[in-house]
């Protein structure tokens, strides 16, 4: 049995771990001596089982006990003295343990007491939920109670105040001696001691309608509530009701954005609904358009990409796509043109009986030193300062001087003819009569003819001034009769053109002149309406130190006021100041008075009008609407200068780049067109940016960037600016006689240039056949057709008239012999430098190139 035990002992346990079956024999060798070991060894295998119940049964007994505990622990709720009991009760119990069980037991119990006071936990909290659910609702029913007292007291109230007045009244109308003095406080006394019982009485029975109402607010607030934030609010809702309110306002704001979805139905609804009338001006930005239809911008993106223009909010569009969106929105499209934005004022005349006649505007034309200046200075009855540098009548002077018959004559001093047809080309035709300045010594002039040709092309009579008849080599004779060579026939050749003989020098014959102005004045019957809003010609422009830009202007009609808003060109201004031809400041200018205007946003263009508007908000406008023109007007030119460009690179004519700054606008004008002047096919002048003042630094940076000197003309740079101009290394060219500066520029576009290139085609010959030259060259087969083919000289393949290639004449050859020249009619081959595009067909031209001095 031993034995067999024995066996079973040790074979059992293979089935089971090792490690349990090494501590299984070492617990049988040290009790194997004591009786307990069978009791052991079957405790272990109790598992297996031995029947021993008593055995068993210790050990399952606080088993079972923690298994249920899950569920009976909640159930008997007050239970947690029980709870804790069992735990040291089951301490004892390990006597007779496995570890294995401790552990097992220990964890259990562990479980057991978390859960219970997880429970207790649960519990206190429901109670004190309850406790403040209950706090709450106590104290929502004060507050109820508080309010309702409220109320009843100011209902109350207001009946008091109601059963006062009625009783003040039923005491005026019942006793009318009584004074009023005495009959109020009466009534107030009675009121103070009697009213408060009504007081009490009568809101019970009315308010009680209102009661429901607030109620109804503050039990949802308590309700809500009481499950969370239940003590925060009570005390919220007992100080005021901001919790109620924000609670409210946000189902307001929910209610207010349904209503709002509502009221904007669809989003095709309100387009179909708000039709607007838009206004189409001819560019404008997509965002500019969304506002003025009152939709959105992306929209608008968003149609214009579908319409295949990817374009930003902030981009212009033209007045065509504009409409083409507007119309899509469904809106109506109003076009503005010009004449609703800018001001015409070509449309709008005056009534014959409000023109008044008005003194003739001269302009004096002619040669270069015949005396237009001197004859200009001796009308004017004072000598101007001749500070001129060079002689040459750079600024323009105009003033008004009175005839001895007393007519007033206007005269406009300009630089020259060029300015005269430029003011005219720009629809500035102001001079009504041209004086013809001739010397009498020197004739008919290369200038002379010219201020003939525009006078005549500008359609304005003409009065001939023969000067200088107090020199001894005079001879006015001679000068009519050379006139009558160009068209121009004088009073004395029977013509109807007057003349005049003067002196300039020894002011003789300067009465009769203006007598004949005035005359040729009131045959022309120049009339204009005084009593209106002025409009004026700007004769000329500048920048002035101390009292901003400025304009000399020509009164054309109406009367210029100190205080006037205006619009000149793209500028807007208010009239500052006037100041008349003697330098004095007047109030107003009526017709054909040159004046000085003051107050201007910035330098106007010569030849621009100034037209005086009903207020600053009109003048912006324009200003504005004239502006973006001259932008649009500067962009549209664009593709055209690249166009020039384009076709200068072709034609490889070298650009002159110059900025040019001046102090006057007739100077900058003069030197521009001088400048132009010079321009010819090879080379030309562009004038990068030519304005009015000083030299800033901006034009020095410009100036750097492009290359480009800079022509100072009468102007220097300022501080900054030649700073820039030193580290820069912009070349400055100073000059006070536009004649300088033309020679000048000149020599240097000459110089530019470099030396003259001429090409002499020295023979023609035709490719007769194509083939290989060594590894890589083709060579051709000629028939020389003309002249000769000379090795190393120029030559260009033509293909039908299209020039291939431009190349040189590598080699020559004659039934295998290099040549150094082959002549007309004999056949040779050639191998062309740099180029094997050669196909039977093509023509070769061979040409010389010479170098030659060149001029402008
Ligand atoms: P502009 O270039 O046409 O403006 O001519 P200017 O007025 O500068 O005159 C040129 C030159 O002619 C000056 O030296 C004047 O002194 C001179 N001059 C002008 N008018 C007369 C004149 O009536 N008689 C004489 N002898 N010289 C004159």
């Amino acid at each position: 049995m031993s034995d067999d035990d024995n066996k079973t002992r040790t074979r059992k346990p293979l089935g089971l771990k090792r490690a349990v079956d090494a501590g299984e024999v070492k617990q049988t060798f040290s009790h194997g001596r004591t009786n307990k070991v069978a009791v052991e060894v079957k405790r272990r295998r109790k598992l297996v089982k031995p029947g021993e119940e008593p055995a068993a049964a210790p050990a399952p007994t606080p088993e079972p006990a923690p298994a249920p505990a899950p569920t009976p622990a909640p159930a008997p709720a007050p239970a947690p003295v029980e709870a804790k009991q069992p735990a040291p009760k089951k301490r004892p119990a390990p006597s007779d343990e496995t570890p294995q069980e401790r552990v097992a037991r220990l964890q259990r119990e562990a479980e057991e007491d978390r859960l219970h006071q997880a429970e207790e936990a649960r519990r206190r909290e429901d109670a004190e939920a309850k406790e403040a659910a209950e706090d709450e609702r106590r104290r929502a029913e004060q507050n109820r109670k508080a309010e309702e007292e409220a109320d009843k007291q100011r209902q109350a109230e207001a009946e008091a105040a109601e059963q006062l007045a009625a009783e003040r009244e039923a005491q005026a109308d019942a006793a009318p001696e009584a004074g009023e003095a005495e009959a109020k406080p009466e009534g107030d006394a009675p009121s103070g001691s009697d009213r408060p019982a009504p007081r009490r009485f009568t809101p019970v029975a009315r308010p009680e309608p209102k009661k429901p109402e607030r109620k109804k607010p503050k039990e949802e607030k308590v309700e809500r509530p009481d499950k969370r934030r239940s003590g925060k609010l009570t005390v919220n809702k007992a100080l005021n009701e901001d919790e109620g309110r924000r609670a409210r306002s946000l189902a307001a704001l929910k209610r207010a954005r349904e209503k709002e979805r509502r009221t904007h139905g669809g989003p095709s609804r309100p387009r179909e609904k708000q039709v607007r009338d838009v206004i189409v001006p001819e560019a404008i930005t997509v965002q500019e358009l969304a506002n003025r239809m009152a939709e959105k911008g992306a929209d608008l993106v968003k149609e214009l990409f579908n319409l295949g223009m990817m374009v930003t909010v902030n981009q212009t569009i033209d007045q065509d796509t504009a409409e083409l969106l507007v119309d899509q929105f469904g809106h109506n499209v109003q076009r503005v043109s010009a004449s609703d934005v800018d001001i015409n004022t070509s449309e709008d005349t005056d009534p014959e009986e409000t023109l008044r006649p008005r003194p003739p505007v001269v302009t004096i034309m002619g040669h270069v030193d015949h005396g237009k200046t001197s004859l200009l200075d001796a009308l004017r009855g004072t000598n101007v300062t001749r500070g001129e540098a060079g002689g040459i009548t750079q600024h323009i002077g105009s003033y008004q001087v009175k005839t001895k018959g007393g007519d007033t004559v206007t005269f406009l001093d300009t630089p020259g003819h060029a300015a005269f047809t430029e003011m005219r080309q720009r629809g500035a035709n102001v001079t009504d009569i041209v004086v013809l300045v001739v010397a009498a010594d020197d004739g008919i002039m290369p200038q002379t003819i010219e201020a003939i040709n525009h006078t005549k092309a500008a359609g304005v009579p003409m009065i001939v001034a023969i000067n200088k008849v107090d020199k001894e080599e005079a001879n006015p004779q001679r000068i009519r009769e050379r006139l009558l060579e160009h068209e121009v026939i004088v009073e004395e050749m029977s013509g109807d053109v007057q003349d005049v003989e003067v002196s300039a020098k020894n002011k003789t014959g300067l009465d009769e002149l203006l007598e004949k102005i005035a005359l040729q004045a009131e045959l022309m019957e120049l009339k204009a309406r005084p009593d209106r809003d002025a409009e004026a010609t700007v004769i000329e422009a500048q920048l002035d130190k101390g009292r901003g830009p400025v304009a000399t202007v020509l009164i054309t009609r109406g009367t210029l006021k100190r205080g006037d808003t205006f619009v000149v060109g793209t500028q807007s201004g208010k009239v500052r100041a006037i100041v008349d031809d003697q330098g004095k400041q007047i109030k107003e200018a009526g017709p054909s008075m040159p004046v000085e205007v003051l107050g201007l946003g910035g330098v106007p263009m010569a030849g621009d009008n100034l037209t005086v508007v009903e207020n600053e908000q009109r003048a912006r406008e324009v200003a504005e609407y004239r502006q973006e023109r001259a932008t649009e007007k500067r962009t549209a030119l664009a593709p055209t200068s690249f166009d020039t460009m384009f076709n200068n690179l072709q034609n490889n004519v070298i650009e002159f780049p110059v900025l040019v700054k001046a102090d006057v606008q007739g100077s900058v004008e003069a030197i521009v067109s001088a400048l132009h002047n010079l321009s010819n096919d090879d080379i030309k002048v562009r004038v990068l940016h030519a304005g009015v003042g000083a030299i800033t630094e901006s034009d020095v940076g410009l100036a750097a960037a492009s290359n480009a000197p800079i022509i100072g003309f009468n102007v220097r740079p300022n501080a900054k600016a030649r700073q820039l101009v030193e580290r820069e290394k912009v070349r400055m060219m100073y000059y006070d006689v536009i004649y300088h500066l033309t020679e000048e520029i000149a020599k240097e576009m000459i110089g530019e240039l470099g030396p003259e290139r001429v090409e002499t085609v020295v023979g023609r010959a035709a490719v007769k056949e194509v083939f290989r030259s060594g590894k890589r060259d083709k060579a051709a087969g000629l028939l020389v057709e003309e002249g000769v083919i000379r090795k190393g000289l120029h030559a260009r393949l033509t293909r039908e008239d299209v020039i291939v290639s431009a190349t040189t004449i590598a080699s020559l050859r004659r039934f295998k012999d290099d040549v150094d020249e082959v002549r007309a009619g004999l056949e040779c081959g050639v191998v062309l430098a740099d180029t094997n595009d050669i196909k039977a067909g093509d023509q070769l031209e061979v040409f010389e190139v010479t170098e030659r001095e060149r001029t402008l």
